[in-house]
């Protein structure tokens, strides 16, 4: 049997199921007028809410549209150093820079208006991949260890902090979460929205990292790990009980994150569509193929050499 350590190869922001249920729920928060559509869609975009991490095996410009080190350009929220419209970040601080800390902020805001464009091109491939693409952008810019330069608590001694809040909390818990959320709404400032999350998700990752650090000390030497057989290997994972404590003295934060993202994606895709002026949507479920770059992608994946940071961040 193969013993490997916690933090697999590549934690996934809100793991691969986190980030399926996200683009699936999102569905359900959408007004009556897209809900119809998006529904027929729903196994794409569960199935495809992951193709952003997948590519970070493929392109190296991928890694940095996944996360923002707001710490550093700012100490605390509100964050109101670094300027909100890429060009006067690029005028500020450069691109190499901006894109060596993280711009998953631009990054959405950017998708929301490829999207736009395949609305009002009426392209269902485009519309469908695009909408996977943006809601895994946004589900990500809400976890607050994407909006840290500590993202893994490697400057603090935490490593495996990132898998553990992103991606097993939410694989124990994530059934009993209240998934009704109120329906989305239009945008009329969409990039002061993912900002907003963006910046909620850096002044929530002083607590996510600092609650991590105190329950540690009630769980001396490994007795906050366990081993789990996942496969033919024995794995070392958090254990429930350490789980179940942090996420309760965070007071249902990553519930709360996962609710939030769900709304903000259906958001989002909402906007895209009345900005398109709400063309009419194809009626008939039509299969998507995967193009060729889809496909060597998907290839680069399963070869499994990730570009950028080791770490999913
Ligand atoms: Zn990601």
């Amino acid at each position: 049997m193969l013993l490997i350590c916690a933090a697999p190869f590549a934690c996934r922001a809100w793991g691969f199921y986190g980030h399926t249920q996200i683009n699936r729920l999102a569905v359900f928060c959408l007004p009556p007028q897209l809900f119809g559509f998006y529904k027929q869609h729903i196994d794409y975009l569960g199935q495809h809410a992951i193709d952003p991490d997948k590519r970070r095996y493929a392109i190296a410009e991928e890694a940095c549209r996944h996360y923002l080190d707001c710490d550093r350009y700012e100490h605390n929220a509100p964050l109101d150093t670094l300027p909100m419209w890429w060009n006067k970040a690029v005028a500020a601080y450069g691109e190499d820079t901006l894109k060596s800390h993280g711009i998953v902020p631009w990054y959405c805001h950017l998708m929301l208006y490829r999207l736009t464009d395949a609305f009002k091109e009426k392209d269902l491939a485009k519309i469908l991949k695009l909408s996977a693409d943006l809601g895994h952008y946004i589900a990500d810019a809400h976890v607050p260890l994407h909006a840290c330069g500590n993202y893994n608590g490697q400057r603090t001694n935490q490593q495996g902090i990132h898998g553990l809040w992103e991606s097993r909390i939410p694989e124990l818990y994530l059934k009993d979460y209240d998934v009704l959320t109120e329906t989305a709404t239009y945008l009329d400032k969409p990039m002061n929205a993912i900002w907003t999350s963006v910046e909620q998700s850096f002044a929530a990752s002083d607590t996510v990292l600092r609650k991590e650090r105190e329950l540690s000390l009630q769980f001396p030497g490994d007795a906050k790990y366990t081993y789990e057989t996942r496969g033919s290997q024995l794995v070392r994972v958090y254990a429930p009980e350490f789980c179940k404590a942090y996420d309760a003295s965070m007071d249902g934060m990553v519930e709360r994150r996962f609710r939030q993202s769900m709304n903000m994606v259906a958001a989002f895709w909402f906007t895209a569509w009345v900005n398109a002026g709400q063309p009419d949507l194809p009626s008939i479920k039509t299969d998507v193929q995967l193009s060729e770059e889809e496909m060597a992608q998907e290839q680069k994946f399963k070869e499994g050499l990730i570009l950028g940071r080791p770490e999913e961040h």
